[in-house]
């Protein structure tokens, strides 16, 4: 790169009055803003020289002043059952996955919030590379947009859901992941409904009080795993920092504001969790939040303690929890031939 080179703004950084203010900076009409911002956004162009209903010279100032860090979907994998791995290219070099995965009735995309992830939980696989950045509100967009078009073309069926499980903690990019939020769902972008988008998290107490104080409309999944503190902790060290009496008083305070159940996500692991102990504390724990449980299948990441669990305890689980009242799916994991899967998600291919 040249020294004198002055790096340019992502101009999606910009609200739409930014840009406004920009072109009146240079003399243009003010309603120029409009067009840009909706090629931007609803039209996902990668260039400026795609917005026709611009002039050429403006363009040029456009060009001069700004970028479009469009992300590019380095390598794709297909899994034996239909699901999608995306490599995906950041302006920087930097790479994260995110997934598609069909079923009957749904496209979902499982996206990426950062690269790689600071919080050291030991059975998953992105836990490993540890955080380089957050993703940006535009790089998190473009995944759901190059997801969107590989539905329609492989499958010829629209987007239905996103759920924020890919590499990265959410909460820990709270001002980005809400604006690719507002983004997705405003009529500007892609005018999603908020209720087919489902953000997961470890659990961070704060930001989720944080996130019902801004009425959030979208759904809110917390990776529980455990409901004994101490075996919680030794999984994920989180846990030691805000333990799961906090982690409880937020999710209630969360059902006050928003009045929607919360979803524990929870993989039963061979001799970690897997007794009666772990089982009663879980429906016990689901007694204090409205809540509903997701058991989902382990996808190993290499052949060290974590270890699917016994069909027969998933039963016990499930026995357990809807004796007590507690709606609980069991979850078959997929996309696992190509390392698609939660928590394989580690940039390997
Ligand atoms: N940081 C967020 C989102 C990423 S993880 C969160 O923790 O929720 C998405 C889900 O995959 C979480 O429930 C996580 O606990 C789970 N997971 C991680 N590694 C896994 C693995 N190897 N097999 C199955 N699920 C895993």
């Amino acid at each position: 790169m040249i020294a004198t080179e002055v790096k340019k703004r992502d101009i999606r950084q910009l609200t739409q009055d930014e840009i406004k203010d920009f072109f009146v900076s240079i003399g243009e009409k003010p309603f120029r803003a409009k067009q840009v911002y909706e090629w931007l956004w609803k039209k996902s162009v990668k260039d400026f020289d795609q917005m026709t209903n611009i002039s050429l010279p403006t363009r040029e100032k456009l060009k001069e002043h700004f970028a479009i860090n469009h992300i590019k979907v380095d390598e794709m994998q297909r899994s034996s059952d239909g699901t999608i791995k995306n490599a995906v290219k950041l302006h920087d070099g930097l790479v994260v996955e995110s997934v598609l995965i069909p079923t009957d009735t749904r496209i979902t995309a499982c996206i990426s919030s950062q690269v790689g992830c600071s919080l050291d939980c030991n059975f998953c696989a992105t836990a490993r590379l540890k955080r380089m950045r957050n993703l940006n509100p535009d790089e998190i967009y473009d995944q759901v947009v190059a997801i969107k078009e590989e539905g329609e073309h492989y499958f010829n069926r629209p987007l239905t859901n996103i759920v924020y499980m890919g590499m990265g903690e959410p909460l820990l990019n709270y001002k980005n992941v809400l604006k690719s939020i507002e983004m997705i769902t405003s009529p500007e972008g892609l005018g999603m409904s908020p209720k087919r988008i489902t953000l997961s998290t470890v659990g961070v107490p704060k930001m989720i009080k944080q996130l019902a104080d801004d009425e959030v409309k979208f759904n809110l999944a917390v990776s529980l795993h455990s409901a004994i503190d101490e075996s919680r902790s030794r999984m994920m060290p989180i846990n030691e920092r805000s333990n799961l009496a906090e982690l409880a008083d937020s999710l209630q305070y969360w059902y006050q504001k928003t009045k929607r159940k919360i979803t524990f996500e929870y993989v039963v692991w061979r001799n970690i969790n897997d007794d009666e102990k772990h089982a009663k504390a879980l429906a016990k724990y689901c007694g204090k939040v409205a809540s509903k449980v997701n058991i989902i299948e382990y996808n190993p990441i290499d052949d060290g303690e974590f270890q699917q669990a016994d069909p027969a305890k998933l039963d016990m689980y499930k026995r357990i929890l809807e004796e007590k009242g507690i709606i609980v799916n069991v979850r078959r994991s997929r996309g696992k031939d190509i390392d698609a899967a939660c928590g394989q998600l580690a940039n390997k291919s």
